[in-house]
């Protein structure tokens, strides 16, 4: 089915097996090029997921791009017992005109058109600068810069994947505790250094890395780490590699270079293919997946959508949880011999199958004074 607004806003809908709705949406006169994937809403009828705004070499490229990151949203809120449902969106950004003001405003028109199944946030490329744009047509935005947003997710995420990386602490060495141990942090981005600033403060030895190597050694000056260029990071021997860059980072090549105990990071979707996540088991590598320990930030903006408002003490005790998260994880997996990526996708295939967490509530926008 395609739908013609105003003769220029298209929604056209795209039949993927398995996904509940993807549409490409075009509007000739503003430039916009975009596709919104609404993976899966068994846990929520609002679906959620971030706006990423990207030069793709191709249509297909984004396509994919935006398939594989509305299913891991569907899992992630699952695992994070967040009641939405799974989805994503990307602007395809033709690099010589840029973005514009008119394909965000028609982007948010294709939103309004939507009805609220579908509300965008912050994404690579998408700031909340951009955010606000959108939010000036439409009011399915989170995570804009106001008064009740919940801000800044990064620190949030950081969190999380501390508490992750302490049940694997657990799981290795039968205590939580990090202090002594050598973490290796590929990419200190706002999550990557908040991550390494908790480590140093709970006695963490730190290896550092970044693509932008003045911030690395900046930060290792800082938490007395031991900086290296991005490709030896791989070669470090270490008790976990923490993976805060770029997803596809664990695959065959780098899988014989490891020499840490675990892998637990904040990047989404660090195994190249989902064979590598068996591939880290037979190589007695522990694995937290990525959708489980880095969900903090879903979890932060969901607090801002409750009727009562958003309280950064709510959403730091939910994000506490990921730690039973990954523990139970890890459990079902050792019970089942089978590796903490299935064990994850297993648990997340189970409470949609069965509704566990599914909304009973409704969706607070407390910038647009709406809920339904
Ligand atoms: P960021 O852009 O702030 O930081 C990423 C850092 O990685 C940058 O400093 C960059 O220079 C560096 N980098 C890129 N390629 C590299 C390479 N090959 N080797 C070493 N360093 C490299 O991003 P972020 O917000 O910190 O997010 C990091 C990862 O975590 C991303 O995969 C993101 O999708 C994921 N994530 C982030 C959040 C969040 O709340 N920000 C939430 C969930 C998942």
């Amino acid at each position: 089915m395609t739908t013609v607004l105003d003769q220029q806003l298209v929604l056209e809908e795209l039949h993927v097996p398995d996904y509940e709705r993807v549409i490409k949406v075009t509007h000739e006169q503003a430039g916009l090029t975009a596709i919104i994937s609404i993976h899966n809403r068994s846990l929520g009828k609002v679906s959620m997921g971030g706006t990423r705004i990207y030069p793709y070499a191709s249509f297909d490229d984004a396509l994919t791009d935006v398939l594989r990151l509305s299913k891991g949203m569907t899992y992630k809120s699952a695992l994070a017992e967040c009641p939405w449902g799974g989805a994503k969106s990307c602007i395809i950004l033709d690099p010589k005109k840029g973005l514009s003001r008119e394909m965000l405003h028609a982007f948010a028109e294709a939103l309004n058109v939507l009805q609220g199944i579908y509300i965008c946030a912050e994404d690579v490329g998408c700031s909340p600068d951009t955010l606000a744009i959108v939010a000036e047509k439409t009011p399915f935005v989170v995570g804009l810069s106001h008064d009740r947003s919940s801000g800044n997710p990064s620190p949030f995420t950081a969190w999380g994947v501390f508490r992750g990386i302490q049940a694997v602490m657990y799981t290795l060495f039968n205590t939580d505790s990090v202090a002594g141990r050598t973490i290796a942090i590929q990419g200190v981005g706002s999550v990557g250094s908040k991550l390494a600033e908790y480590l140093f403060w709970h006695g963490a030895k730190l290896i550092l890395t970044d693509r932008n190597m003045d911030v690395a050694e900046k930060l290792g000056h800082e938490f007395g780490a031991k900086v290296v260029s991005p490709d030896e990071i791989f070669d470090e021997p270490c008790d976990v590699f923490a993976p805060c860059a770029l997803g596809g980072v664990i695959n065959e090549k780098t899988l014989e270079r490891l020499r840490c105990r675990a892998v637990a990071g904040a990047t989404n979707n660090p195994l190249l293919t989902e064979n590598d996540g068996e591939a880290l088991m037979r190589a007695g590598i522990l694995y937290a997946p990525d959708f489980v320990i880095n969900g903090g930030g879903l979890i932060n903006v969901t607090c801002e959508t409750v009727e009562r408002g958003y309280n950064p003490l709510e959403s730091r005790n939910q994000i506490d949880k990921i730690y039973d998260q990954i523990r139970l994880i890890f459990d079902i997996a050792q019970k089942n011999h089978i590796s903490t990526q299935r064990a994850a996708l297993r648990l997340g295939d189970y409470r949609l199958q069965y509704g566990v967490g599914r909304r009973t509530k409704l969706v607070y926008l407390h910038h647009a004074d709406l809920s339904y």
